[in-house]
């Protein structure tokens, strides 16, 4: 499963204040940014994805309109944010770009994350910006955020993001690289550890307490995003990122601490699909349809002969047999009241009865669990 990053298909790469931004100057580091790009250019070439999940906002924008010097109120901070993101963006939009690599900015709260309707629309978004070849670039909507906004939230937003996208690598670039038995800055003792499989307890003694205004967001929260890492079935590292290239370096197997999950990302994902979610509704197919999800398929509309219940999009509905029986469950592409209209018609006509061209498929394999 340590493979290197070599093996990954799907990658996150969540990327610090404190690598990107010059906390002086509260300019983006760009030789840093332009190395990364090189790496990310490079990872692209072998195939695998990669989406970015980018802090830095806040320290951009705070300088710029000169909110230094003094904490600020969490206004202040989403006014920094606000001014901060657009020139975070056009940094990397300008540096991506040299290698012909197109940038796409979502700013998500974790909220969509979270709940399922906006987490199917943003993962539909992503599964797309991919498809066609874009690197989606992400940070939290701090602007929005009705919560205090933290330091380190972007690490758990990061493994949110690779849970919702079925993602299975996390790389969290970090001033340190992995996690020690002890804190090495102050216990000469202390060892990296070079794989995990659960945060136990003991893992989590390692990480000590969030030192107050540690760039990183400390251990803590890298451990709670690892543990939505594994619980999705994603690996993740933690791994140095201060130096130029270091997506490079970990592609040249760079000593970091894997943490390996027991799962792989599709099962994990159909687990929670299968366990976590209680369905609001059910959709009688046919026969036909039947055989074709024995085969792996999406369900279509055409072989859904009724809907019952009151379900909105992205939400939890059972699949049964005209006679009853179970069939599995799976999140709905569309609300139990547009299904009704289109169930028993082909997707071709989907448009002109709903007056919108929505998904094909009434319930996507993906999304799809039989029993
Ligand atoms: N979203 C914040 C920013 O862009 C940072 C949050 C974090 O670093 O975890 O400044």
């Amino acid at each position: 499963m340590t493979a290197g990053l070599g093996s990954a298909r799907r990658l996150v790469v969540k990327i610090g204040s404190a690598l990107l931004v010059d906390e002086r100057s509260g300019r983006v580091h760009r030789p840093w940014l332009a190395a990364l790009a090189d790496d990310i250019a490079d990872l692209r070439r072998r195939g695998i994805e990669v989406v970015l999940v980018s802090s830095g906002a806040i320290a951009v924008g705070r300088e710029h309109l000169r909110l230094t010097g003094r904490p600020l109120r969490l206004e202040e901070k989403q006014a920094a944010a606000a001014t901060g993101q657009i020139r975070l963006a056009h940094a990397y939009e300008e540096i991506l770009g040299w290698h012909d690599l197109t940038v796409a900015q979502l700013l998500l709260t974790l909220d969509d994350t979270e709940s399922r309707r906006r987490h199917l629309n943003a993962r539909n978004t992503i599964d797309q910006l991919l498809a066609l070849g874009a690197v989606p670039l992400i940070n939290e909507n701090d602007t929005v955020a009705t919560t205090e906004i933290r330091f380190g939230d972007n690490d758990r937003l990061a493994a949110r993001v690779a849970q919702m996208i079925s993602a299975d690598t996390l790389v969290l670039l970090s001033d340190i690289d992995g996690l020690y038995t002890a804190d090495p800055r102050r216990d000469p003792g202390a060892r990296r550890v070079d794989e995990v499989q659960e945060v136990t307890a003991e893992i989590e003694a390692m990480a000590g307490e969030a030192p107050p205004g540690y760039s990183s967001g400390g251990m803590v929260t890298k451990l709670g995003a690892a543990r939505i890492a594994l619980s999705a079935g994603c690996r993740m590292a933690i791994a140095l990122g201060t130096h130029n290239h270091p997506l490079r370096a970990l592609l040249q197997g760079a000593a970091c601490t894997w943490f390996v999950p027991a799962a792989e990302p599709r099962t994990a994902r159909k687990r929670w699909i299968a366990g976590a979610l209680k369905p609001t509704g059910a959709l009688t197919i046919d026969d036909g349809a039947r055989a074709a999800l024995a085969r792996g398929s999406s369900l279509l509309p055409a072989g859904v002969v009724a809907v019952e219940g009151d379900f909105l999009r992205g939400d939890a509905v059972a699949v049964r047999t005209r006679d009853g029986r179970a069939v599995g469950r799976g999140l709905s592409a569309y609300a139990a009241e547009d299904a009704r209209r289109i169930a028993g018609h082909k997707s071709g006509e989907i448009e002109a009865i709903l007056g919108y061209r929505g998904r094909d498929e009434m319930i996507h394999r993906d999304d799809l669990v039989l029993d």
